[in-house]
């Protein structure tokens, strides 16, 4: 027979119909078997001798075979017994056609061979039919039972896999996680558990759950204490993590954060306790808010702390209604000394001169350094303008005697201005800014001392000519928007995104910074129009690069006042967004941490987020309560302030504050981005860190777009150009 004969290509062909197997060596035998059991619909294979029977079973499965007893070469009982030694067809029903029906020993021949069943000849239709029908139903059952048979084996697989996968995703977070019963006995301790406390997994199952904190916090887990989790439990509210004790096996405690949840399954409920140890970030809070509210160089308050002072003062007097005095002290010329003796006599100058200032002063006076060579002086308790000008005097008279600076005798003068509360303004910005008019006024008179003298008409007009001019200047198109690069870190360092930067091209003062008009903007409702104007014009051109195939996120950044005064940020993001078809994620919004602070702008801020757009904590560091923030604020980038960034390399508590940053950053899952790198050193420190992405003039300074799209396509760092979309 040739290799591939018809019968071998319908076999091949079909494999899940029930079949049946016709065995004679005679065709008209065949023939008529077949006609007779085309009413069933099946499909019905012939074959012409033993070999081939045993051939198609090796293909398929048959419900059942029917078979010639007298075949030549291999006759029906040997071809039988030749089926049922092949594992693929031992089971399957063998019906012989014989003659030979009344002879037992014939019949005996047959069981043994395999057979279970015979069919005599002559057939009979229907007693063929009712009999092969008899065994395909039994063939489909069991087909069914092995397909349920192998589903269940299947589930149990899957069910066994996701098992072993929650156990070692247990034992490989980071986070300790300890697991009790009703009675509040540990049932079982994960891996790093086991590593923070410092026990065996023997030793501890079975004990009570507060064994993991200290006596001292044993009422965490008091009734009380339970009886809240039930209800929160209840509520499908995850108990908020606590600040706690952690006690080890040794004895010995450390700062833990623990966040307990109760948890049903069945009938049993389970408490969760989830532990992590969190003193090297005590330390690290610690560290920053010292370093944040103090200047290195000299270890007085910088100005932050000095402000915060100025307003806890403020709101004193005012109960009291008591008055207060600020004085600016700002050193003359002292630039010009700097450059002729250089950097490192003028920062010993500086400690000189705050050596001083303070001997000078009471202890409970606060003496601040406000900027490089100026110093801020709270005196404390109740001070009139008398009192105000005789500490002045006393200031001046510090400066009388030369500074000794490494064998140079340095003659310095200082001019001085005064400001008080209430009468100057009842905020420290408005305090801290006629202070420094009336020190100017101080330096201009050559007097080195003034008291601030209001003059209303003149600074309002001042202000008012400005704000007319911005009013103006927004719709004319005086506002352009420069682009900075943000560096991908973390692969092939390609420009991903850029930030907006505003500028004001002003008719006859030339090109503005936004220092110089963006606090005023701040304060008038001018801010709205503004940041919409920003908005679009970023959007713009995020729509114009990416049709240039330049896929860039777009971060802008956003006043607190904006957020607070026009809710309708969300709607104006809403808006732009869509007039640009820019997708939700790709806008980045920027704020920064005193912003972050307000609680209104905390509900803004959640509403932004819900609608996919990016937020981002910007000049991280500089504020007050980042870590707490953080933790509460729905943000998913922070941007370290380029204070902290610019001098990375040569200074070692910028280091530190930076790698903690970006580490913190990433405990809590948010994007780290480095401001102000202007050197490779600066990048390769914070590549080495694991920083995601970082920004500054290293890379480019901010320029308009059509300058920086030349960039993105000519620098190494530039961006990756895409298909057109
Ligand atoms: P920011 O958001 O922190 O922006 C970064 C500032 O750092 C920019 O100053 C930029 O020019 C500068 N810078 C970037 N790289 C370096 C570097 O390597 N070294 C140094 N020394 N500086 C670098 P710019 O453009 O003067 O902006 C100042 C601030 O004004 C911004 O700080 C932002 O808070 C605010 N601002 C800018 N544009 C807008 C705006 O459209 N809306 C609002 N609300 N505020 C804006
Ligand atoms: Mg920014
Ligand atoms: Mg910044």
């Amino acid at each position: 027979m040739a290799d591939h004969s018809p019968v071998e290509k319908a076999i091949g062909s079909e494999v899940l119909l029930p079949a049946i197997l016709v065995v004679d060596d005679n065709a008209a035998k065949r023939i008529a078997v077949r006609a007779m059991l085309a009413p069933l619909g099946h499909n019905v294979i012939e074959v012409d001798s033993g070999r081939e029977a045993l051939r198609a079973v090796l293909r398929r499965t048959f419900a059942i075979i029917l078979m010639d007893v007298r075949m030549p070469t291999l006759d029906g009982y040997e071809t039988a017994k030749l089926i049922r030694q092949r594992p693929q067809s031992e089971f399957t029903p063998i019906m012989f056609m014989t003659a030979f029906g009344g002879d037992g020993a014939e019949a005996a021949t047959a069981y043994a061979s395999g057979a279970v069943d015979f069919i005599f000849t002559p057939i009979l239709p229907d007693v063929l039919r009712a009999k092969v029908s008899a065994f395909v139903d039994l063939f489909v059952q069991a087909q069914e039972l092995q397909r349920s048979l192998e589903s269940i084996t299947t589930l149990n697989a899957a069910l066994w896999a996701s098992e072993v996968r929650a156990h070692a995703v247990l034992q490989n977070v980071a986070d300790g996680i300890v697991t009790a019963g009703e009675g509040g006995l540990i049932e079982s301790f994960n891996r790093s558990a086991l590593q923070l406390l410092g026990y065996r997994e023997e030793e501890v199952i079975g004990q009570p759950l507060k064994l993991i904190v200290a006596p001292t916090h044993h009422d965490e887990f008091s009734e009380a204490a339970r009886a809240k989790w039930s209800l929160l439990n209840a509520k499908g509210i995850p108990a908020e993590a606590t600040q706690t004790v952690g006690c080890r096996r040794d004895g010995s405690c450390f700062p833990m954060e623990m966040g307990i949840s109760e948890m049903q399954i069945g009938s049993r409920t389970f408490t969760i306790a989830c532990i992590r140890d969190v003193s090297s970030r005590t330390a690290y809070t610690e560290a920053l808010a010292n370093r944040a509210l103090h200047d290195d160089l000299t270890g007085l308050p910088n100005r932050t702390l000095f402000a915060d002072r100025v307003d806890r003062s403020i709101a004193y007097a005012d109960r009291a209604d008591e008055s207060r005095a600020v004085l600016l002290v700002d050193l003359d010329k002292f630039r010009t000394i700097n450059e002729m003796f250089g950097r490192e006599k003028g920062d010993a100058l500086l400690r000189a001169v705050t050596g001083r200032l303070s001997g000078a002063m009471r202890e409970s006076d606060t003496v601040g350094r406000l900027g490089g060579d100026s110093f801020g002086i709270l005196p404390s308790g109740e001070t009139d303008v008398e009192a105000a000008a005789a500490i002045g005097w006393k200031i001046r008279e510090v400066f009388e005697h030369p500074f000794l600076v490494s064998g140079d005798a340095v003659e310095l003068r200082a001019s001085i201005g005064i400001v008080l509360c209430p009468q100057h303004g009842r905020s420290t910005a408005d305090l801290l800014r006629r202070s420094d008019l009336a020190m100017r006024e101080a330096k201009r008179s050559g007097n080195g001392l003034a008291v601030f003298v209001a003059d209303p008409a003149d600074e309002a007009a001042r202000r008012l000519t400005l704000l007319t001019d911005l009013r103006d200047g927004i719709p004319r198109g005086e506002l352009v928007l420069h682009y900075q690069p943000k560096v991908d870190l973390t692969a092939g360092q390609r420009t991903t995104g850029v930030e907006a930067l505003v500028r004001w091209r002003h008719p006859t003062e030339g090109l503005l910074a936004p220092a110089q008009f963006m606090p005023e903007a701040e304060r008038s409702e001018l801010i709205k129009p503004l940041t919409d104007w920003v908005l679009n014009e970023a959007l713009h051109q995020q729509r114009v690069w990416s049709d240039a195939g330049l896929d860039l996120t777009m971060a802008v950044n956003i006043s607190a006042r904006s957020l607070t005064r026009h809710s309708e940020l969300g709607d104006t993001v809403a808006k732009l967004t869509e007039t640009w078809g820019i997708p939700p994620g790709r806008l980045i919004l920027e704020l920064t941490e005193n912003a972050m602070i307000d609680a209104y702008v905390a509900e803004g801020l959640e509403l932004l987020h819900a609608m996919g757009e990016r937020l981002a904590l910007d000049d991280f560091g500089t504020g007050h309560s980042s870590l707490v923030y953080l933790q509460r604020l729905t943000i998913d980038e922070i941007k370290i302030d380029r204070s902290f960034v610019t001098n990375l390399v040569s200074d070692p508590s910028d280091a530190v504050i930076v790698r903690s940053t970006i580490e913190l950053g990433h405990n809590l899952g948010l994007i780290v981005v480095a401001e102000g790198v202007e050197n490779e050193g600066t990048l390769e420190v914070l590549i080495e860190n694991g920083c995601d992405s970082a920004q500054g003039y290293f890379f480019s300074r901010p320029c308009p777009a059509d300058e920086l799209t030349r960039w993105l396509t000519e620098s190494r760092f530039g961006a990756a150009v895409g298909v057109c979309g």
